[in-house]
């Protein structure tokens, strides 16, 4: 995907600093934070939104979800709370259509959200 953004961070045409990367992953400090803590999990394959996911890519998002959760840990969130999020579409407010998992910790976080 030529036009996508979170691909070229991928493919290294657009620096970043990852916090964390394997063979199917990489997180990235969110650029505009919403919280204290406000990473993105991004799967290195290019799938555009959560309605675009197929059965083959239930271990995929699993490992987002894990990562997810062993970063809340490792910045000592687990106990007090994180939030995780997939935004789809225009009503939830998605603006990169390469899916991510947001991973928000580090001050109370109101729900409903807006
Ligand atoms: P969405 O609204 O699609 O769920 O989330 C996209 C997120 O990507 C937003 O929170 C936005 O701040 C973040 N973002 C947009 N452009 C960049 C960028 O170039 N670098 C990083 N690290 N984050 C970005
Ligand atoms: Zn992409």
């Amino acid at each position: 995907m030529t036009d996508c953004l979170f691909c070229k961070i991928i493919a290294g045409q657009i620096p970043a600093a990852p916090l964390y990367q394997d063979e199917t992953l990489i997180v990235i400090k969110d650029i505009n934070p919403q919280a204290p803590l406000h990473v993105l999990i991004i799967p290195r394959k290019h799938i555009a939104s959560l309605n675009e996911l197929s059965a083959d890519d239930d271990a995929l998002v699993g490992s987002m979800f894990r990562r997810g959760a062993a970063l809340a840990r490792e910045h000592g969130y687990d106990e007090r709370g994180y939030r995780t999020v997939f935004n789809t579409n225009r009503d939830a407010g998605q603006t990169v259509f390469h899916i991510h998992l947001h991973l928000l910790a580090g001050r109370p976080l109101a729900w409903p959200p807006g």
